[in-house]
């Protein structure tokens, strides 16, 4: 192929994964007019149904793919109300126009709205650039960095111009990309996960305060704080409860220590409602009202990627969970692998030549990397270090450094600064 032919061809470019960042890279990159092929393990029949925090940086992320706000039925979060588990007020109570300061409102909406909002515009074919091309129930087994090629289970071997691995906590591609596979060490923190429908509460006017009491937006049940001096046991549990699709479901998270040896326990598993009761036996009775009526739920293990010596080796590079997953102390796990996503999308515009993906990683990962490190570090110290315990809702500053940026516009500045030493 001739260079002129080379520097004008859209990109050739091989997605793994097929969760909510794997889609969004999808996305970013076919309106750029590449052409995306998406593998999947799943055959998705079972996908996860619980709500998930979207912020104004995700939010912004999100509007900038396309994404039809109303195809998520979201919630508006006006607020965070803190309680303490014996039903006094807890550490903090805060309202924040979080639309009047950063423009676009923080909104609560469910996983499966998302994930199939973020589908449709992966492969709809009236979307910017060609349509991505996914193939459910092919695992990828191996990814040879060199040839920029990847191995699926049946033998196959698909080669591309660049290979995204955003396959998840438990990755395949991050080992080929560091070259040696690594622990990801347990955390210790799990959370009790389960939905309610908004209209099972409505015969308990106790529990009016979840989703009829203005202003609405979370709810946080702590445990009581005890200083971390030596011998002292912190109490990390925190019940998080908020509505999503439509204000018709009630998502709830229990987050807990977890003293169970987690590397010999299932990451995702049932647990009965009686054992859930127990774990909180000494909440106070109205809390305990929202536990009775809880049904299907699942005790989900918690990690952090600690900080990976690399993202990218050559043209393979990492994304989402897969590169920096955290615990949902902050609620921007999602957040930074679409941030990423968005990212990439900028560094590899319309025309890049192949010569250039080797550089344009470099630029994703320098621009990328921090940033999401530093929110899966505090994501745990915000869990785990009790002076640390809701700083990012105290925290202006914090609160301004995540949820003011703009990935976009940072990574269109790394472009032009790229452009202009050529
Ligand atoms: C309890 C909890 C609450 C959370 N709440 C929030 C929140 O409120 N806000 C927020 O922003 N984030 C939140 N997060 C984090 C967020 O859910 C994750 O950061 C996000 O879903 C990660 O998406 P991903 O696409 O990177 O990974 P995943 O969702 O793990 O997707 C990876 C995909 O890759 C596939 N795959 C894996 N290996 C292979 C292979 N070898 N070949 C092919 N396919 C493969 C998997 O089947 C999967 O579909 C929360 C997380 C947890 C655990």
């Amino acid at each position: 192929m001739s260079a002129d032919a080379e520097d004008s061809r859209p990109l050739i470019i091989i997605v793994v994964g097929a969760g909510l960042v794997g889609f969004a890279a999808a996305v970013a990159l076919r309106r750029e007019g590449h052409c995306v092929t998406i593998y999947e393990t799943s055959s998705f029949k079972t996908e996860l149904g619980a709500g998930l925090a979207v912020p104004p940086n995700t939010l912004r992320c999100l509007l900038g793919l396309g994404c039809t706000v109303a195809n998520l039925s979201p919630v508006d979060n006006l607020c965070f109300t803190s309680m303490a588990y014996d039903g006094t007020a807890g550490m903090k109570s805060d309202s924040t126009d979080y639309e009047g300061h950063f423009g676009l409102p923080w909104i609560m909406v469910h996983r499966v709205d998302l994930h199939t909002e973020l589908r449709r515009l992966a492969l709809d074919s009236e979307g910017m650039g060609p349509p991505a091309r996914l193939h459910l129930s092919h695992r990828v087994v191996s990814c040879d960095v060199d040839a920029c090629a990847i191995t699926l289970a049946d033998g196959s071997v698909q080669g591309a111009d660049v290979i995204i691995g955003a396959d998840g906590i438990r990755s395949t591609i991050r080992a080929f990309v560091l070259g040696e596979d690594i622990p990801i060490p347990p955390s210790h923190t799990a959370g009790f996960r389960w939905l309610t429908h908004a209209s099972d509460l409505d015969p308990y006017p106790e529990l009016d305060w979840i989703v009829k009491t203005p202003p609405l937006g979370a709810r946080l049940i702590s445990a009581p704080i005890v200083p971390g001096k030596a011998g002292t046991k912190v109490d990390h549990r925190t019940i998080v409860i908020y509505a999503c699709r439509g204000g018709r479901l009630v998502n709830v998270l229990g987050i807990h220590e977890d003293l169970r040896d987690q590397d010999s326990v299932a990451w995702n598993a049932p647990v009965t409602q009686e054992a859930l009761l127990d774990f909180f036996a000494d909440y106070h009775p109205r809390f305990r009202r929202l536990l009775e009526l809880a049904k299907d739920v699942h005790i989900w293990q918690m990690r952090v990627v600690p900080p990976l010596q690399t993202w990218v080796n050559r043209r393979v590079c990492l994304m989402g969970d897969a590169a920096h997953a955290s615990l949902p102390t902050l609620g921007q796990g999602f957040g930074m692998g679409l941030e990423d996503a968005v990212a990439l999308g900028a560094l590899l515009p319309k025309a890049t030549p192949v010569s250039r993906v080797e550089s344009r990683l470099v630029a994703y990962e320098k621009l990328r990397k921090e940033r999401a490190e530093f929110v899966a570090k505090e994501s745990f110290e915000q869990q785990h270090v009790p002076a640390k315990r809701g700083l990012y809702l105290r925290s202006t500053e914090m609160r301004e450094q995540i949820m003011g940026y703009d990935v976009k516009e940072e990574a269109e500045r790394v472009l032009r600064h790229l452009m202009a030493q050529k």
